[in-house]
């Protein structure tokens, strides 16, 4: 009946809105593309796309310390030491699952044709994977927790990298004045959200979540102040929600206005991104699934519809910490999962959880060696699983993060840094499709681990304040 179809609009209005926005978005960019449009003038055009990264953006580094923070302290000790096992367990297996995907489908399709010959193998030692991963547990630890907030840090891994000292008119001057690079050239520091250690962050949240949580009616001040101050975020973001339609029809029509005509797709390249389509697909939509309901007996797609909304704005921003807020939404009032669950899972995973990221991390690097005629061997193979597996954890949810990260992996068997160049004419589509499967795997974990701890969550879902443990 008529009311029955009203209803429908109304429950689905914002998926219905975005799911048309992404359609408009596409038609309007391809209908403008004909004009080519200067590069001011798509700046314009794309400023309301602009506007909702920014207002996203600005949420997340509140968002992030006052969820994890309310959150480990809803637990006691030891329900939120099992979460944070099984999170990580599940964070784990899909990473490898995701790794094993990549590097099978590149191996079967070889999609690079060994084109080059005049290959020289770079020296290892320009960056040591050694140091990245020290840099990955530096970044953990932040000698200054507001700086964390508001600083980029200069790490070891970037140093070494590009000796970065001084910016002089666009130009980079280097410590020993030997070497002088230009401001593309530099490399942003893994492990880091638009100048946020996230990473730092986030462990200095859990701790201090858990301690808060340990001294029970002491803590109850700071508790009640970061569950206030979650609050007001998340109706923030019910206001922004309204807005995201629109800033992602401009972010998508935008793109397609910009975006280079590509000449070679019939060759490598379009091999490339069929592969790489391939394996995000397989992952988001058998594996992980797939997982979900072996763990939790539910349908997979019932819960994946309700996150929609997050799915496409991952689609439309290209960064998993921008779509973080939305994300939180969709799950706690779509699919009903436990707030305990969402607000370790999800920031965490956010943040060191890159399935997508990783599946083309270790693709693009064997492409890379195939377009080189470089055979490696299964040891290399292994090297750049475990690579790809830290440069995912490494990378942040930016756009593009994951392109930057690509060097550990490149360096670490001695591949050509430069041929990175090779890949980058698609890898702002690659990347949207990367994200959203970021965000699917998060979204997933916080399902399966939800079931996993329920015997924990029985008590007080909402409060969550007396969790008692059934023995
Ligand atoms: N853009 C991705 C994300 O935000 C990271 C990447 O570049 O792979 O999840």
């Amino acid at each position: 009946t008529k009311s029955d179809v009203k209803g429908f609009f109304t429950r689905n209005a914002f998926v219905l809105l975005t799911v048309a926005a992404v359609i408009l978005g596409i038609a309007l960019g391809f209908a403008l593309r004909p004009y080519k449009l200067s590069y001011r003038e798509v700046k314009y055009f794309s400023f309301p796309g602009e506007l909702l990264m920014r207002m996203l953006q600005m949420l997340v580094l509140p968002l992030l310390v006052s969820s994890l923070i309310t959150g480990m302290a809803a637990l006691d000790g030891r329900a939120s030491g099992r979460m944070g096992m099984r999170a990580v367990i599940y964070y784990t297996t899909t990473t490898v699952i995701a790794v094993f995907i990549g590097i099978v489908l590149v191996l079967i399709i070889h999609p690079g044709k060994g084109s080059k010959d005049e290959f020289i193998k770079q020296p290892i030692e320009q960056i040591n994977p050694a140091d990245a991963f020290l840099d990955l547990i530096r970044n953990m630890f932040p000698p200054n927790i507001v700086e964390a907030c508001t600083k980029q840090f200069k790490t070891q891994y970037a140093k070494r990298v590009v000796h970065v000292t001084m910016t002089v008119n666009d130009t980079v001057v280097t410590l020993n004045g030997s070497q002088v690079i230009t401001r593309e050239e530099m490399i942003p520091v893994p492990g880091l959200v638009n100048g946020v250690n996230a990473l730092g962050l986030v462990v200095f949240s859990i701790c201090f979540g858990l301690i808060i949580g340990g001294m029970r009616e002491k803590g109850q001040p700071l508790k009640d102040f970061f569950d206030c101050l979650n609050e007001v975020i998340m109706r923030l973001v019910a206001i922004i929600m309204w807005y995201a339609p629109i800033g992602i029809l401009f972010l998508i029509a935008g793109k397609i206005v910009e975006m280079d005509d590509i000449a070679d797709m019939g060759g490598q390249l379009g091999m490339y991104t069929v592969t790489v389509i391939c394996g995000l697909l397989i992952h988001a939509v058998i594996v992980l699934p797939t997982l979900y309901f072996l763990v939790t007996r539910k349908n997979p797609f019932v819960f994946i519809a309700g996150l929609l909304q997050a799915l496409i704005t991952a689609l439309g921003t290209s960064s998993s910490s921008a779509t973080l807020p939305i994300t939180f939404k969709c799950l706690e009032e779509n699919n009903k999962v436990d707030k305990r669950v969402t607000r370790f899972v999800l920031p965490v995973g956010a943040t060191i959880n890159m399935d997508g990221t990783a599946l083309y991390e270790a693709l693009a690097a064997i492409f890379i060696a195939q377009v080189n005629n470089y055979d490696l061997n299964f040891g290399q193979i292994l090297t750049i699983s475990i690579t790809a597996t830290a440069a995912s954890i490494g990378a942040a949810g930016i756009p593009q993060a994951g392109l930057v990260t690509m060097v550990i992996v490149l360096t670490s068997v001695g591949l050509p840094t430069d041929d990175i160049t090779l890949i980058i004419a698609v890898d702002w589509f690659l990347d949207r499709l990367r994200t959203t499967t970021n965000v699917l795997g998060d979204s997933i974990g916080a399902g399966i681990v939800e079931h996993l701890s329920r015997h924990e969550l029985q008590k007080d879902p909402e409060v969550g304040n007396s969790v008692v443990e059934e023995v």
